[in-house]
C-alpha cells in the first residue's frame, strides 16, 4: 500500500485517565443523574418528542342584534345589523357602529365654512377665491359671511349645510354592547391532514343556539356578546363606543394529536389593538363617513352619516404536535453535550485545590504528559576546557562552534553509573567478558582496535594535526557539511579530549561498551558494529553531559570525538548518517 494511503487509514483516539475514587465516582453519577432528570423534564415539559405543524384557517362572522336609539335630527329609530355594520372592513374582521353624527338634507350650494377647520375673517379680503386645502369642506368663493352671531368665516361652495357637530357623549348606539357575534373558524393542519372547527362536534344544535361565551362557564361557545369581548380586553365599552377602536379576538389552537393525550380545543383571548389614549394619537378611534342620496323636487339631496364604531379583528394562531421518533432522536442527540458539563466540573474540581492538594498533584502528573517540541532545536555543547554546559539555539548562518550560548548550566554528572563502570573495570572482569562464549559472534566481523587504527585510510592521531578545519581548536576534527556538525571539543586552542586516557577507557573500550550494553539488556546479542558505535556515543554523552541535558536540549558530540569513535567502530560500508536533530546521537 502506498505510504500516503497508509497515513489516511489511521484512527486517533483520546487517552483517558481513570481515577479510582469513590468520592469523584459518586459525584460523577450524581451530576449525570441530575442532568438526565433535567433533560427528561425538559423533554416532557416542552414536548420535544413531537413534530409540529402550523395552523391554516378560515373565519366567518355573523353579528346579530337590534336596538332602539334616539338620534338628533332623526328621532327615535330602530337600528339593526344592516344599518350599523357599515362597509365590509376586510378579511377576518367585522365592524359594529357605536356612535353617529347625522347631517340631514345636504344640497350643493354656498355656505360659510365650519369652525374650527375654516379660519375666521373680517372682510372679503381675508378670503381667497378658489382656495381649498386638506381640511376644507369646499372651495372658497372669496366672500366673508356670517357664521353665527359673533363670528364670520369665508364662504365655500360645498354640500350645505356643512357637518358641524361634536361627537355625542355618551355614544348614541351604546346598546350595541348587547349584540352578539357568532364566529365560525375552520382550521387545518396540513402535515397531519387534520381538520377541525371551533363549533365542536359534541355540541348540539339546540345547545348552540342558546349559548353565550363565558371564559369560565362556557369557554367553547362560539357566540360572543360584544360587551363581554370588550370587557375581556380590559376596556370599558361605553368609553370605547364614543370614538371607536379596534379589538382583537385571538383564537389559539394548541393541539396534541397523539392518541392517548388527544386534545384540540380553541382558546379565546381578547385585547385592544389600537392606541387607547385618545390625546396621544392624531386621529384617535375609528370612524368613517357614508351618505344616503335622495332627490326632492328634482334637486339631489344627501344625508351624511359619520359613523364611529369598533372593528373586531379575528386572529387565529395554532400548532399541532404529534410524536415523531426522528424528533426524539434529534432531541436526545442535542442533549448529549450536557454530559460534558460533568467532565468540565470534575476537571475543574481536581484542578483547583478545593478537592485535595495531593490529589491535584497526582492527577495533573498523570493527566498531562509533557512532550518535547522538536521544532525549537536547542542544542547542548560541552567544551572540555570549560566547566559548564552551554545551551545554544540551532543557527542557520553560524557554525555551532561559534554560535553564542543562550544559557550556561551546571554539569550534572551521572556518578552512580560511572562508579559502576569503574568498579567493573577495576575488578578486571572485562577480560573475561571478551572470552565468554555466545552472543559475541560480532567479534569476527569487527576489526580489533589495534588493527583498525592502522588499516583506516584517514590517519586519526590523538595529537593536533595540520590540515584540520578553521573552526577546529584541537587539530583532530574533520570537515563537516552541516553547520551544526562543525563543533570542536575545545573553545580555545589546546589538547584534544580524545588524547585523554579516560576517553580510551570510558568511550572506546570494548569491555566497557559491552558492559554498558549488557547492563541494559543482559541477554543482548552483538550483531553489528553500529551497536558498539552507538554505545560509545551514548557513553561519551553520559560522561561529558551528565544524565540530563538542560532545557530539553540535544547534546552534540564534537567532530573529533565522532571521528575517533567511527575509526574505532567503523560502519562496514563507510556510510554514516550524521547528526539528525530529532536523534540524540549521530549514526
Ligand atoms: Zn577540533
Ligand atoms: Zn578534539
Amino acid at each position: 500500500m502506498p505510504c500516503s494511503l497508509l497515513n489516511i487509514c489511521e484512527y486517533d483516539t483520546q487517552k483517558l485517565v481513570k481515577i479510582k475514587s469513590v468520592k469523584l465516582g459518586s459525584l460523577k453519577w450524581t451530576l449525570n443523574g441530575v442532568i438526565l432528570m433535567f433533560i427528561c423534564f425538559m423533554m416532557l415539559w416542552n414536548k420535544e418528542y413531537q413534530e409540529y405543524d402550523s395552523v391554516v384557517s378560515s373565519v366567518t362572522t355573523k353579528v346579530k342584534g337590534v336596538a332602539k336609539a334616539n338620534i338628533p335630527d332623526i328621532g327615535e329609530v330602530v337600528w339593526d345589523m344592516v344599518d350599523h355594520s357599515g362597509q365590509s372592513q376586510g378579511k377576518n374582521s367585522f365592524f359594529v357602529a357605536t356612535n353617529v353624527i347625522v347631517t340631514k338634507n345636504q344640497k350643493q350650494g354656498n355656505c360659510p365654512e365650519a369652525l374650527p377647520n375654516g379660519k375666521q375673517c373680517r372682510t372679503d379680503k381675508d378670503c381667497e377665491k378658489g382656495f381649498s386645502d386638506q381640511f376644507s369642506h369646499g372651495v372658497q368663493t372669496g366672500a366673508c359671511v356670517k357664521f353665527d352671531v359673533l363670528k364670520k368665516t369665508c364662504e365655500v361652495s360645498a354640500w350645505c349645510p356643512i357637518e358641524n357637530k361634536k361627537k355625542p357623549r355618551p355614544a348614541l348606539l351604546l346598546s350595541a354592547e348587547n349584540f352578539t357575534v357568532m364566529i365560525k373558524n375552520n382550521i387545518r393542519f396540513p402535515a397531519f391532514n387534520y381538520i377541525r372547527r371551533n363549533i365542536l362536534p359534541e355540541m348540539k344544535d339546540t345547545e348552540l343556539k342558546g349559548c353565550l361565551y363565558n371564559p369560565y362557564t362556557n369557554p367553547y361557545c362560539p357566540i360572543f356578546r360584544l360587551g363581554d369581548i370588550v370587557n375581556e380586553a380590559k376596556e370599558n365599552f361605553a368609553s370605547v363606543a364614543v370614538e371607536g377602536g379596534v379589538i382583537g379576538i385571538q383564537i389559539n389552537w394548541d393541539c396534541d394529536l397523539n392518541r392517548i393525550f388527544h386534545s384540540c380545543l380553541p382558546k379565546y383571548s381578547f385585547r385592544r389593538l389600537d392606541e387607547k389614549e385618545s390625546n396621544r394619537t392624531l386621529y384617535p378611534g375609528l370612524n368613517f363617513r357614508l351618505a344616503r342620496y335622495s332627490t326632492v323636487n328634482g334637486v339631489e339631496q344627501r344625508t351624511l352619516f359619520k359613523m364611529y364604531g369598533i372593528r373586531f379583528d379575528v386572529m387565529v394562531f395554532g400548532k399541532a404536535g404529534k410524536f415523531s421518533i426522528i424528533q426524539l432522536i434529534i432531541y436526545i442527540g442535542s442533549t448529549l453535550s450536557y454530559y460534558a458539563l460533568t467532565t468540565i466540573f470534575l476537571d475543574w474540581l481536581i484542578g483547583t485545590s478545593c478537592y485535595s492538594k495531593e490529589a491535584k498533584q497526582n492527577y495533573s502528573e498523570r493527566k498531562f504528559e509533557p512532550v518535547r517540541d522538536i521544532q525549537k532545536c536547542f542544542l547542548c555543547v560541552s567544551f572540555v576546557d570549560k566547566n559548564n554546559l552551554r545551551v545554544v539555539k540551532k543557527s542557520r548562518k553560524k557554525r555551532l562552534q561559534e554560535t553564542k550560548p543562550l544559557s550556561f548550566h551546571e554539569r550534572n554528572n551521572d556518578m552512580a553509573s560511572m562508579k559502576t563502570l569503574i568498579s567493573v573495570l577495576h575488578c578486571g572482569q572485562i577480560t573475561s567478558l571478551n572470552g565468554q562464549s555466545g552472543g559475541l559472534k560480532i567479534d569476527e566481523n569487527l576489526p580489533s582496535r589495534q588493527s583498525n587504527v592502522q588499516s583506516t585510510d584517514t590517519p586519526l592521531l590523538e595529537m593536533p594535526q595540520s590540515g584540520s578545519p578553521v573552526w577546529c581548536q584541537c587539530g583532530c576534527c574533520q570537515p563537516a557539511a552541516t553547520l551544526h556538525e562543525q563543533l570542536c571539543c575545545r573553545s580555545s586552542k589546546g589538547r584534544c579530549i580524545t588524547s585523554s586516557p579516560l576517553f580510551s577507557t570510558l568511550v572506546l573500550s570494548r569491555s566497557v561498551l559491552e558492559t554498558a550494553l549488557f547492563y541494559v539488556d543482559p541477554l543482548a546479542e552483538l550483531r553489528e558494529g553500529a551497536q558498539l558505535r552507538h554505545g560509545a556515543y551514548a557513553q561519551l554523552i553520559r560522561w561529558r553531559f551528565g544524565d540530563s541535558t538542560p532545557r530539553e536540549a540535544i547534546p552534540v558530540i564534537p567532530s573529533c570525538c565522532v571521528w575517533r569513535i567511527r575509526a574505532e567502530y567503523p560502519s562496514p560500508d563507510g556510510n554514516y548518517s550524521g547528526l539528525k536533530l530529532h536523534h540524540v546521537t549521530p549514526s
